[in-house]
């Protein structure tokens, strides 16, 4: 949890001397008297023990282990050589270990619980994944060893390139890109290398959708683009008209995003890819939402340029405080020479690594390279175990399934929320506070209380521009019974609210190691530093 940066709403809480000898403030006391937890004297609460900041754990003189005294030597740093302690605190290991164990159990995960966290994919993460990445061949393989001692490593990327390739039905792939926003950037990146061999600095504008990804005019923009926004349809599509009228010379490209960040399929995709043809720019389709469609819909069909793929979303391998991101991008045939450095080939001696414009087999027109080595191994080996283990019609199943549980959703609760647009819906399912209108409850209370049910909240006030908005994806990785307790605890707490039981929302969540937070100073005045106070 984020108690460095952050603080409780308590007013008058008792300071505790915890076990370790540093000093905690307990949990707020609750509104109500009635429904507070009882104080406890050690600070704990049950198995949900306090945790101080590490360094007020710190106690002098005891590290953690013991290192020979350091020889006389003649200090040569002069005034630059360090003149007392440099503020890490003295710790042993058990205090150590306890620290990280207590933080860990603080947090909530994938593997703690049902994650229904829209537009980021939280789905579960197969073991078979995890033990194949921590083969050592692939664990431990390093950047820089010579290629003829990594030829499996190289035989992996070049499959998984393979895979990528036959599901988007793309000729050619960029893997190294470290996230879906990189990902982004490369594209454009490729795209704009294209058009400068073509006509020169001649285009200046993007247009992009405004239900797109945040990610999508901030990419334009670092690309030196100058952003042109497309309003939604009542549909919650892209306004075709809006964006033929919009269409010109001057356009490099439109950012697409496909299914949308309201879950929707853009229904109008065709015509889209027509329109930026015509005018001679280039089709971007932002891929992060592929989970919703993949095996369903090949997007060189739709006439899609350059796309990425978010193996930490579509792929399942971990993500958020799980590990690192992959978003490999996608690229037609006219950007393909443009495909960012390294990629593998395979040839009589085996696998090799191009590099260097010099052994280009393209006749070198890329941009460079995207990312310093070769991208990020671990995930190119959970997303192949996660492909090759499912298969092509397992893949085709895991979309529909997380189609079919999103809707589930959505037609079990529209009665009580009605959903943003329409009653059908991909990969996510959207609603907005018209639930909550007039009850003195907000969306934020509504996800404040999820807490303390046990579930981690759904997104909130994303997308931007839908009020209130509650963006819902639960993957195809639950069962109908975690997708039931959900359904009914919404249902109850939606009813709680319209029965005019505010007091309830306002106080939560009570039942977790710290209550509500001052979001808007954490994230306005954040405490990245450590003072001592003594
Ligand atoms: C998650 C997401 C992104 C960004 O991906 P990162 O890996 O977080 O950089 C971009 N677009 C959409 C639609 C997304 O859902």
């Amino acid at each position: 949890m984020t108690a460095m940066t952050t603080k409780t709403t308590a007013a008058d809480a008792p300071t505790i001397e915890t076990p370790a000898g540093g000093t905690t403030t307990p949990a707020a006391p609750a509104a109500s008297a009635a429904t507070a937890p009882p104080p406890t004297i050690s600070g704990h609460r049950g198995l949900q023990l306090e945790e101080p900041l590490i360094f007020e754990l710190d106690s002098p003189g005891r590290p953690g282990v013991d290192l020979p005294p350091v020889p006389a030597v003649r200090a040569r740093l002069g005034a630059v050589s360090a003149r007392g302690r440099i503020g890490l605190p003295d710790l042993a290991e058990p205090t150590v270990v306890r620290h990280y164990t207590r933080l860990s159990q603080n947090n909530y995960a994938i593997d703690a619980g049902f994650y229904p966290l829209g537009s980021c994919t939280m789905k579960h993460n197969p073991r078979l994944n995890e033990k194949l990445a921590r083969l050592p061949g692939f664990a431990d393989v390093h950047p820089l060893q010579p290629v003829e001692t990594a030829q499996g490593a190289l035989a992996l990327i070049d499959q998984l390139a393979h895979w990528l390739k036959t599901v988007t039905g793309m000729p050619a792939v960029a893997l190294s890109p470290g996230a879906g926003a990189h990902g982004e950037l490369c594209g454009m990146m490729a795209i704009r290398a294209a058009l400068e061999d073509r006509e020169g600095p001649a285009r200046t504008k993007v247009l992009v959708p405004e239900s797109a990804h945040g990610t999508n005019p901030a990419t334009a923009v670092g690309c030196g683009y100058q952003v042109v926004a497309i309003p939604n349809d009542a549909r919650g599509r892209l306004d075709l008209a809006a964006y033929e009228a919009a269409l010109g010379d001057d356009v490099a490209a439109v950012m697409l995003t496909n299914p949308n960040t309201y879950g929707l399929f853009e229904t109008e995709i065709l015509r889209v890819a027509d329109g930026i043809h015509q005018v001679g720019g280039f089709f971007y389709c932002d891929g992060a939402n592929f989970n919703a469609i993949v095996g369903r819909v090949r997007p060189a069909d739709l006439g899609i340029d350059a796309m990425h793929l978010n193996l930490h979303k579509t792929f399942s391998t971990p993500h958020g405080g799980g590990g690192p991101g992959s978003g490999p991008v996608v690229f037609s045939a006219p950007l393909a020479p443009y495909v960012p450095f390294p990629y593998v080939v395979h040839g009589d001696d085996g696998y090799t690594l191009v590099e260097t414009r010099h052994c280009d087999h393209r006749g070198g027109r890329e941009f460079g390279r995207i990312k310093g080595f070769h991208g990020q191994m671990g995930m190119y080996v959970r997303a192949l175990a996660y492909m090759m283990s499912l298969g092509g019609d397992g893949l085709r199943q895991a979309a529909t399934d997380a189609v079919i549980n999103a809707n589930y959703i959505l037609a079990r609760l529209k009665d009580l929320m009605p959903p943003t647009f329409g009653d059908r819906c991909l990969h996510e399912a959207l609603f907005d506070d018209r639930c909550l209108k007039g009850t003195g409850v907000t969306t934020l209370d509504l996800a404040k209380a999820l807490i303390d049910e046990g579930f981690h909240p759904m997104t909130v006030y994303f997308p931007l521009g839908i009020t209130g908005a509650m963006l819902i994806e639960p993957t195809e990785s639950e069962t109908k019974a975690t997708l039931d307790r959900f359904i009914a605890t919404m249902r109850g707490l939606i009813g709680r609210a319209q029965a005019g039981d505010v007091a309830s929302f306002k106080a939560a969540p009570r039942l977790v190691p710290r209550r509500r937070l001052d979001e808007t100073a954490a994230a306005r005045k954040p405490i990245l530093r450590w003072r001592d106070r003594g």
